[in-house]
Formats: structure tokens, sequence, C-alpha cells
């Protein structure tokens, strides 16, 4: 096995289409355990820590770019990230333990492509746009777009995550990200569920993305969850409609950590609770 850590995404690229069964490595939080248990067998291991655009937060057209490759402990310490964009904060924080936090990064989390990956339904409410890199150039993609299903994504070969875009956030704005796990930590979401909104100066909805982790082959945009409290003041009969188009969107596995009607069920309760906490956030932002 191979080990190389270029200091361009350029050449990043370049190695990734150079020899087939190359991975990437970003924590290794994932695919270290993935090697350890035979899962996996790279012949080129791609480390893409040395790479100055995967490693830096910064300020983009009022809105933020994080590098792919800036981990869950660097996001908390951020002065200013955490009053925009709470959400998204504390959805990279519930992965794994405090030693797991120090490596674990927004990209690896993306691109491990497990359904019930923690940050991906507060980047997909958040409107976040994953900047890829490979041999043929650069494109945006919506985080929604880019996992397909369990360990499918819509990346190209050689192609990678350089950072996530952030879009701007108008006053009265902000999110929330809640998850389901039988034990208060070091678990993987039975259901998560991420919510962004936006109100007027009257505290109506005027904004919103919902998204569900773990209820589906992939993590989802709800759209009709988010129709059905624009336009509200979250009051009870939008808080039932959130519910309502929350479950409506699952279809869950049924294992010993959930069964479906459980899933559905708590999909619908972290919705409307993730909302509420976003709802609260905003009126102060
Ligand atoms: C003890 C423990 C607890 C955990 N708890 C949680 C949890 O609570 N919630 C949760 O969601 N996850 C959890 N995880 C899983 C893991 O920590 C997260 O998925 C983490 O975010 C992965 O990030 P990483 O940087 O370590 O990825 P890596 O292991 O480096 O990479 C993961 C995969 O993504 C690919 N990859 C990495 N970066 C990129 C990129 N920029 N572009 C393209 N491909 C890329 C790699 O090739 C690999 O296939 C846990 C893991 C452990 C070991």
């Amino acid at each position: 096995m191979r080990y190389e850590a270029p200091e361009t995404v350029e050449s990043a690229a370049a190695l990734l289409q150079s020899t087939a069964g190359a991975r990437i490595l970003a924590g290794g939080t994932d695919l270290l355990v993935q090697m350890r248990g035979d899962v996996v067998d790279p012949t080129l291991i791609v480390d893409i820590k040395r790479i100055a655009e995967t490693r830096t937060v910064t300020e983009e057209k009022g809105g933020w770019r994080i590098g792919a490759a800036v981990t869950g402990a660097e996001l908390k310490e951020h002065p200013r990230l955490k009053n925009v964009w709470p959400g998204v904060i504390e959805a990279a924080n519930l992965i794994g333990s405090t030693q797991v936090q120090g490596r674990a990064t927004l990209g690896g989390n993306l691109c491990n492509g497990s359904p019930a990956a923690d940050s991906v339904p507060a980047l997909i409410a958040a409107g976040a746009v994953a900047a890829l890199a490979g041999p043929r150039g650069r494109r945006d993609l919506p985080v929604e777009d880019v996992m397909l299903g369990p360990r499918r994504l819509a990346l190209e070969p050689g192609e990678f995550v350089v950072s996530f875009l952030l879009p701007p956030r108008p006053p009265r704005s902000s999110d929330a990200y809640l998850r389901f796990i039988p034990r208060t930590e070091m678990d993987i979401a039975v259901v998560g569920a991420g919510v962004s909104l936006t109100l007027d100066a009257a505290g109506t909805i005027t904004a919103a993305r919902v998204s569900l982790g773990a209820v589906a082959p992939r993590v989802l945009l709800v759209a009709a969850a988010a129709q059905a409290i624009v336009g509200s003041r979250l009051d009870k009969p939008a808080q039932d409609r959130l519910e309502a188009a929350a479950r409506a969107a699952c279809a869950p596995i049924d294992d010993k950590r959930g069964t479906v009607e459980f899933r559905i069920h708590v999909a619908g309760v972290l919705a409307r609770r993730a909302a509420l906490i976003a709802l609260d956030r905003a009126r102060t932002a």
C-alpha cells in the first residue's frame, strides 16, 4: 500500500485518477476502522490534510466556506461559526467522542456514505453546497445530491470534496440538529433531524429546510416538511403538519436498534423539536 500526502488539489486529483482502488484519507475514523476490519484494502491512500483549501474556514460572499478536512473540534472552537450555524456545529460535535472529534471531518462524514451520518442532515438543512475537484476540473454539487445510497456517492472516479459553502444568512435565521440514539453518546443515529429557518420581523417563517437522516437509504431533504411550516409562526397546527410531512417521507429499515414504526414516529418528533429550537434561536439571531 502506498501513502501520498499532496499539497495541491490538482495533484490529489491526479493521484486519485492514477490508481484504481485509491482512497482519500481525512481523519481516518471510518477508513482506518474499515481497513482494520478488511472491509476495504486500498492500494493507494491520498491524505488530503496538507492541502490548505481542505483545512481552512473562511468567509466568502457573506457565507462561510469550510474545508472538507476541518475537524469537528476545530469547528467548535471557531469564534463565529457557532453563532451563525449552531445546528451544523452541534451535529459535527455529536460525532463520536472528544477523541474522535479531534480527527473526524465533515468531508469524511459525508463521503463515508452512511445514511445515519450526523453532520449530513444539518448540512443539507443549511443548504450547503459541496465543492468538488477531479480530473475534469471543479464543480459544485448540493450536499443532498452527493449521497445516492449506502456507500454510494455521485462523485466521479478521481473526484473528491474540497470544501463546503454555507450560504449567507439573512437576519433572524438559525438552525438545529437532533438525533435519537439508544444511549447518551458514541452511537449511530437511529433517526436524525436537521432544520434551518428564517423569520420575518413579525416572527413568521419565510424560508425553511428540513432534512432527515437514518430513515431512508440516503439522507433526505424533505421539501414537504419545510412547506408545512413556511408562512406560519410554528403554532400547533403547523407543528402537526411538519410532523406528518416528516413521517410521510420516511422509508426506514427495521433492525434491532429501531423498528420501522419507531423510526417513523421519532422522525416526526425530532423534526418538530429541531424546528422549535431553530425558531427559538432565530428570534435572537
Ligand atoms: C468510535 C467512533 C464513533 C463514531 N461516532 C459517530 C457518530 O456519532 N456519528 C457519525 O455520524 N459518525 C460517527 N463515526 C464515524 C466517523 O467518525 C465519521 O463518519 C467521521 O466524520 C468520518 O470522518 P473522517 O475524516 O475520519 O473520514 P475518513 O475515515 O478519513 O474517510 C471516510 C470515507 O470518506 C472518504 N473521504 C474522506 N474525505 C473525503 C473527501 N474530502 N472527499 C471524498 N472522499 C472522502 C474516505 O476515502 C473514506 O472512504 C464514529 C466513528 C468511530 C470510530
